[in-house]
């Protein structure tokens, strides 16, 4: 949260003092009287903790950093309360996600009733004919036992085209006026690779559309976001992710808008989540052309790896498995690139010495995928790729084995048991054993970083923390029990691991003499809470290379 001219300044003295013993610069700030866990191994726990230029001067006893303090130190006592490193979320969409708070009714809600009168009130203060839209609905979650239909959103915006898309971004639900403007009517035919659902009984269309359906939609829509739109809706994200402790995040499916709308952000002062952007990979020629490559930037906005996906999600249950889904024995989930494509993108990303990610659910596009990292490491070994499979949910020994021996990175969901248990039938309970495999992960170690995904996954880190030390649901069911780690793992996983994630390990992660000064002050310790109420510690404030942007 400081200018480009004065973070410039902050930097370059950073660099020119770091030449001289830490000891030597003045403590700006000492938080003391502190829990503070460091996930530093050679000083796990520290009562209080030094400050400057952005960075940890050192942590140790109170007695021990009140000796550095000078007549210009501030000090803050934090009355016995928990501190840990900033979290990272190494697999989310800010830029994105940001623009859809930004312009659409979130219609993550409990009742049909509420999303009606969400849309409704939205309508009320858009022009007549300007399309509605709504994002993060999910069937599962409204009391009504139905889903949404197009008499829902008819009666709620019968002026407005409306569109609102499902939580897990396959399927969407649309209005009569919304088929209007996309010129599909009852006689329109599917669309290749895409349904316009219809109701069994009468056969005629009932709101709702999957898969590529929506790119008709899309182009009726038109989405026209202004240089200013992307600015806003990255500082929209930041306030949001800097309210739950997230101090980095890794985009997913970073464009040239959202890198702009980062930098535009950062620029005006508004960008407090620091940002590790995957780059997808249609924009990878325009970046080699520019001789840019994975790390290129600052402290505070990174270019990271080209990004690629094989397969579908976990949520709308499409991901590729080589066992099918629990009561559809034909359904083994959908491809979505293939060996050859993933290797011809690939290649170039490697030659040139880029990170390459690939989101991959399913055991069999997991497969696939490190078939590719291994002929791209034969053909031109490299010493540290660290390359990434996004999400890799479906896992078994010998996928483990190839990641460990590649030392490629798992990015899995670490709330979905707890936030999507719902969904979890179809993948079954003995699947569910291998699925979101933190636990096999650290066993065989391998330095896995888990992401939220957001808009399809929440990304508050103490609900990544219950859901992974549980493995329990919201309601109260079990899923894969034998994934389990404990509190002081996951808390590794969402700090040094994500850190490690993005070649930012030596800057990130842990608390310690030189690191970046991002940590998070949390209301209740989380090795002495209660597994099951890990996820009501609150969150009291939040700091970012030595300024707070949370909870002042
Ligand atoms: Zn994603």
């Amino acid at each position: 949260m400081q200018s480009r001219r004065e973070f410039l300044r902050t930097a370059g003295a950073f660099a020119v003092s770091a030449s001289l013993p830490l000891d030597r610069i003045e403590p700006e700030l000492i938080l003391y009287n502190g829990n503070i866990i460091t996930i530093n191994d050679r000083q796990p726990r520290a009562e209080a903790v030094a400050i400057a230029k952005g960075r940890f001067l050192a942590a140790g006893t109170n007695e021990k950093l009140q000796a550095l303090a000078t007549g210009n130190t501030k000090k803050i006592n934090l009355e016995g309360q928990t501190v840990v490193p900033g979290f990272i979320d190494a697999h989310t969409h800010p830029a994105e996600a940001g623009l859809m708070h930004l312009r659409q009714v979130d219609c993550d809600l409990r009742s049909i009733a509420e999303i009606r009168n969400a849309i409704s009130e939205r309508a009320s203060k858009t022009p007549a004919g300007d399309w509605v839209l709504g994002f993060k609905y999910d069937d599962t979650k409204t009391s009504d036992g139905r889903p949404l239909t197009r008499e829902d959103l008819d009666a709620a915006a019968p002026q407005h085209p409306v569109y609102v898309s499902h939580r897990g971004g396959h399927t969407a639900y649309v209005n009569a006026l919304g088929y209007e403007r996309a010129n599909v009517s009852e006689d329109t035919p599917d669309p290749a690779g895409g349904r316009f659902d219809r109701d069994p009984k009468t056969g005629k269309l009932n709101g709702r559309i999957s898969e590529r359906a929506s790119e008709i939609f899309d182009k009726a829509i038109g989405a026209n976001y202004s240089r200013a739109d992307y600015r806003e809706g990255v500082k929209l994200i930041c306030k949001m992710m800097s309210r739950v402790g997230i101090t980095s995040a890794h985009d997913a499916w970073g464009v040239h808008d959202y890198l702009r709308g980062y930098q535009d952000a950062h620029d005006a002062g508004e960008l407090s989540t620091r940002i590790y952007c995957m780059m997808h990979y249609s924009e990878i020629d325009r970046m080699l052309a520019a001789g840019i490559r994975t790390g290129f930037g600052n402290e505070w906005i990174r270019v990271g790896g080209m990004k690629m996906a094989a397969d579908g999600s976990i949520s709308e249950r499409t991901a590729w498995l080589s066992q099918s889904y629990v009561g559809r024995p034909n359904d083994f989930g959908i491809r979505v690139m293939t060996e050859e494509e993933l290797y011809h993108n690939g290649r170039k990303a490697h030659e040139a010495d880029w990170q390459i990610g690939t989101h991959a659910n399913g055991d069999r596009a997991i497969d696939m995928v490190l078939r590719v990292y291994e002929r791209l490491q034969r053909e031109r070994p490299r010493r540290d790729p660290r390359f990434r499979l996004e999400h890799c949910t479906v896992v078994n020994d010998s996928l483990l084995q190839r990641i460990k021996s590649l030392g490629a990175i798992p990015t899995p969901f670490a709330a979905y048991v707890y936030y999507h248990g719902e969904k979890m039938r179809e993948y079954g309970p003995e699947r569910l054993d291998h699925m979101f495999a933190l636990r096999s992960f650290l066993d065989a170690g391998i330095r896995v970083a888990p992401g939220s995904d957001y808009p399809p996954g929440p990304f508050e880190p103490m609900m990544a923390l219950q859901s992974s030390v549980t493995r329990t649901d919201v309601n109260g069911n079990v899923w894969g029990p034998k994934q389990r780690i404990t509190v002081e793992e996951a808390l590794r996983t969402q700090t040094l691991h994500g850190a490690y994630a993005s070649f930012e390990e030596h800057d990130k992660g842990s608390i310690e003499r030189g690191k970046l000064a991002d940590l998070v002050v949390l209301g209740r310790d989380p090795l002495q809470e209660d597994p099951f109420t890990l996820v009501k510690i609150p969150i009291e404030r939040t700091m970012v290379g030595g300024r707070w942007v949370f909870g002042a």
